[in-house]
């Protein structure tokens, strides 16, 4: 029987008959682990502090059979003001999902965990508007799942003060206006012809590609002091949506529930 004393953050939780929950945590040396909580839905349980969606503590966990199960705990941050707003609330769930679905059992997600953690708290103390915190998310986790985008300069000729490029998100690259007229950017070069689909290319100003490459290189810790025009944002918060999902080949319910809150 293995024992671990780990730091995680529960990422999913589900009701397991009237008493229980099966909950997900990401630790920090074991990555993803499934976690049977006995008794944590009640009010009377020590372990149901830790034991609550966004609660990062630290646990001790029993494993027995594919399942661990819980030793012992002691809460360290429980994001609570997360939960006193629908919209961090909803923005939160969707972060963890993404979490969710890029981790997996026994990997060393350290750098996730941290990010996930900071975003967390950024969404809890309104650090920056959500929209802002939900994008350097999508963008960072893309680059620390080893998405990076190259956007040193033009794909093509490497002028990189152009005013703005066509950003191939797939490919992660960008094409200046003069390459992109004189190259033939034909059917063949598309790997989504043969689905019937159109390769996502959105223009992007210079502004928005500096600020990718900061979100990309910058310390953790500073991932969100950044700045864009005022007229950029929509289209900066358009891009590293598609640039995400376009990566994981997925969409969420759970980004679906928080858009249509936002309306
Ligand atoms: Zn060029």
């Amino acid at each position: 029987m293995t024992e671990i004393k780990q730091n995680g953050l529960v990422i999913a939780e589900r009701d397991l008959g009237e008493n229980d929950k099966l909950l997900t945590i990401l630790t920090e040396r074991y990555g993803k682990v499934i976690v049977v909580a006995k008794g944590a839905k009640s009010v009377r349980n020590r372990h149901m502090p830790s034991c609550q969606l966004f609660s990062f503590a630290s646990f001790g966990l029993r494993k027995r059979g594919n399942y661990y199960f819980i030793t012992d705990s002691d809460l360290i941050e429980s994001y609570y003001d997360i939960r006193n707003d629908i919209l961090k609330l909803a923005l939160a769930t969707y972060l963890c999902d993404i979490v969710n679905d890029v981790t997996q059992e026994g990997n060393n997600d350290d750098e996730i965990l941290r990010l996930t953690l900071n975003m967390l708290y950024a969404i809890s103390k309104d650090l920056k508007p959500l929209e802002v915190i939900r994008s350097v998310f999508e963008i960072r986790i893309a680059a620390e799942l080893g998405f990076s985008p190259d956007l040193e300069g033009c794909s093509i000729c490497h002028i990189h003060n152009a005013g703005s490029y066509y950003f191939d998100i797939i490919d992660g690259i960008i094409t200046c206006e003069s390459c992109k007229a004189s190259h033939n950017f034909s059917v063949e070069n598309n790997p989504f012809y043969e689905k019937g689909l159109n390769k996502p290319i959105l223009i992007v100003s210079r502004a928005i590609v500096d600020a990718i490459n900061y979100i990309v290189f910058s310390k953790q810790e500073r991932v969100l002091s950044f700045n864009i025009d005022n007229d950029e944002w929509t289209s900066f918060f358009d891009v590293a949506e598609k640039y995400l999902l376009n990566h994981l080949e997925r969409g969420f319910y759970s980004l679906d529930f928080y858009k249509s809150l936002l309306i």
